[in-house]
């Protein structure tokens, strides 16, 4: 397995979910032992470059796959930014713009320590309202988002821009 072999793991689907939207569905990777493997040493290694990390912080729904394998390879705890309705216990909510209204993301209140230095995981940057959303929650929590990290960035849609203020790495820019 090399990057290149990875990267045509990568299905592109047009129009979904939307006219208009490109998907790309990593499901093609995950299906590849290889493949899958090597997506998660990629990503560990580049986890490296934040420096000392204290836990992963998984965004719903593909993020939690990637985020939790490489908790556990990195024996790293995780926490979970959920979608409206799922977390049963006290959190808080942060509302952000989707492309057409609005979408909300949730977290548990005991998720995140105070000053817990914490890498969030999504699988796809495309605006990033995702990520802005979740490092808002971490930051409500008291947590120090050090970094933020995707399989797959789409750098025509500004999210790097939005998201300077954050250190942000991605295995591929499409
Ligand atoms: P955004 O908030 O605009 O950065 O969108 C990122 C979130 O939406 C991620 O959780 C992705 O899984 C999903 N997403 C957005 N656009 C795509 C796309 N073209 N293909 C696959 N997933 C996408």
């Amino acid at each position: 397995m090399n990057r290149s072999r990875l990267e045509s793991l990568i299905r592109e689907v047009a129009d979904f979910p939307r006219p208009g939207i490109q998907f790309k569905d990593i499901t093609p990777v995950l299906q590849d032992p290889e493949g899958f493997q090597f997506l998660v040493a990629e990503m560990s290694d580049q986890l490296k470059s934040f420096g000392k990390i204290e836990k992963l912080v998984a965004v719903e729904s593909r993020g939690f796959i990637l985020a939790s394998a490489l908790a556990v390879r990195n024996h790293l705890s995780l926490a979970l930014v959920r979608k409206p309705g799922k977390l049963p216990w006290k959190h808080i909510t942060e509302s952000y713009e989707l492309e057409y209204g609005q979408g909300e993301l949730s977290m548990h209140v005991d998720a995140v320590r105070e000053n817990e230095k914490l890498v969030i995981v999504d699988d796809l940057l495309a605006t990033g309202g995702t990520l802005e959303a979740s490092a808002k929650l971490c930051e409500k929590l008291g947590g120090e988002v050090i970094g933020l990290q995707v399989f797959i960035e789409l750098s025509a849609l500004g999210g790097r821009e939005r998201l300077g203020a954050y250190s942000l790495s991605s295995l591929f820019k499409i």
